[in-house]
């Protein structure tokens, strides 16, 4: 439900459109309307019945979303602010030519998107978690992102990770829904390979995405290769222990014959010892899982910093030295905060401030 109480048009499915529009062929008209022809309003619909129309306009809300700020970065990232219909922050960035990152060597253009406002799950090194959760997205406003970007940018994103504000899995249901919009024929067509799903690691659901047929990819946030390590940096980690994720992790791997990858923000003093990378290694190599290495950000208010590059290296060399698949990520759009949650909470913060 929105706030004008009603179900958005673009929180729906192909079957729950025909149910509604007779004759059935309606339903691909109106998703080609959504789609294809991505009109505003349902009054541009103009090869339906205008009592139709009507009745959609009466039934349905077709929210729209606000680009509040684009910030470009010096290499290219640019990372957007947007205003939902209830006024509420969130921010996608999207990231050009990134082969190294997810999917294939031929991805282009990359969407990092918002699942939540804010993040209930509070792990130290982010900026989403400082002021807590305020509620979930719907379906339409996670497709809203990649649409409103495609549109301002004039070129089509190619590869989507869920890896903005928010835990995806805590929102399990909308975020399946928007997927199937996402990657459906007659939504926006982004095959399941091109989209990855992060998660802080919240096993129930790791176990559930298993068992759905999509073949979405999964990254999953290590940050800490021991429980002693891990739980001081991420809280959830004392809900669901190390054991307990790698279990879900196998359970992933095997269920859909896939790698995952881990994400690993090194973090000076905290996570980056020797003997964590051997043991990242141990757990990497156990799942045939590779290692993505991102060296933490700086975000006001907290006191952490990122390893010299020299120890990043060594980092990166003894997980490579034990034959693990790893990249060490240079940090796009530093200059732009562009580690998800950064600008909402700088802008939210300069609004209360004025
Ligand atoms: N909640 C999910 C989805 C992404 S979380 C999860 O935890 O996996 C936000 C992501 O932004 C992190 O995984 C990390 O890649 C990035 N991020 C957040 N804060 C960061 C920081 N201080 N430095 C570097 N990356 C950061
Ligand atoms: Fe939430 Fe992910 Fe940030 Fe942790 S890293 S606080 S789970 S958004």
């Amino acid at each position: 439900m929105t706030a004008s109480g009603k179900c958005d048009i673009k929180s729906l499915q192909l079957d729950e459109l025909q149910s509604l529009a007779q004759p059935s062929y309606r339903a691909r008209q109106i998703t080609d309307w959504l789609y294809k022809k991505r009109v505003n309003s349902f009054a541009e619909m103009t090869d339906l019945p205008q009592v139709l129309r009507t009745k959609l306009a009466d039934d349905f809300s077709f929210e729209k979303i606000e680009i509040m700020r684009i910030l470009g970065s010096t290499d290219t990232t640019r990372k957007f602010l947007f205003r939902l219909s209830d006024r509420n922050l969130i921010e996608s960035v999207v990231i050009p030519a990134s082969p190294a990152l997810y999917g294939s060597p031929s991805d282009r253009r990359t969407i990092c998107v918002s699942t939540q406002v804010g993040c209930a799950y509070g792990c130290k090194f982010c900026a989403s978690g400082l002021d807590g959760w305020k509620r979930n997205l719907r379906p339409n406003e996670i497709v809203n992102q990649i649409m409103a970007v495609e549109k301002e940018g004039g070129e089509r994103i190619d590869n989507i990770v869920f890896m903005g504000m928010g835990e995806p899995l805590a929102n399990y249901d909308n975020v399946i829904r928007a997927i199937q919009i996402i990657n459906a024929p007659w939504g926006i067509g982004i095959g399941a390979r091109h989209i990855t799903i992060s998660t802080s690691g919240l096993v129930p659901e790791i176990r559930k995405l298993a068992e759905q047929p999509l073949q979405i990819r999964l990254a999953v946030s290590l940050h800490g290769a021991s429980d002693e390590v891990r739980s001081q940096i991420m809280p959830v980690n004392r809900k669901y222990n190390l054991s307990t994720l790698l279990e879900a992790c196998r359970y992933f791997t095997s269920r859909k014959k896939q790698r995952i990858t881990f994400e690993y923000i090194l973090i000076a003093e905290v996570n980056d010892s020797d003997e964590q990378a051997r043991k990242l290694a141990k757990q990497a190599h156990a799942l045939d899982a590779k290692i993505n290495l991102i060296p933490y950000n700086n975000v006001e208010g907290l006191d952490w910093a990122r390893p010299s590059p020299n120890r990043q290296k060594r980092f990166l060399a003894i997980l490579r030295a034990a034959g693990v698949r790893a990249t060490l990520r240079r940090e796009k759009g530093d200059d732009i905060a562009a580690a998800c949650g950064q600008l909402r909470l700088q802008t939210e913060r300069a609004v209360i401030n004025a």
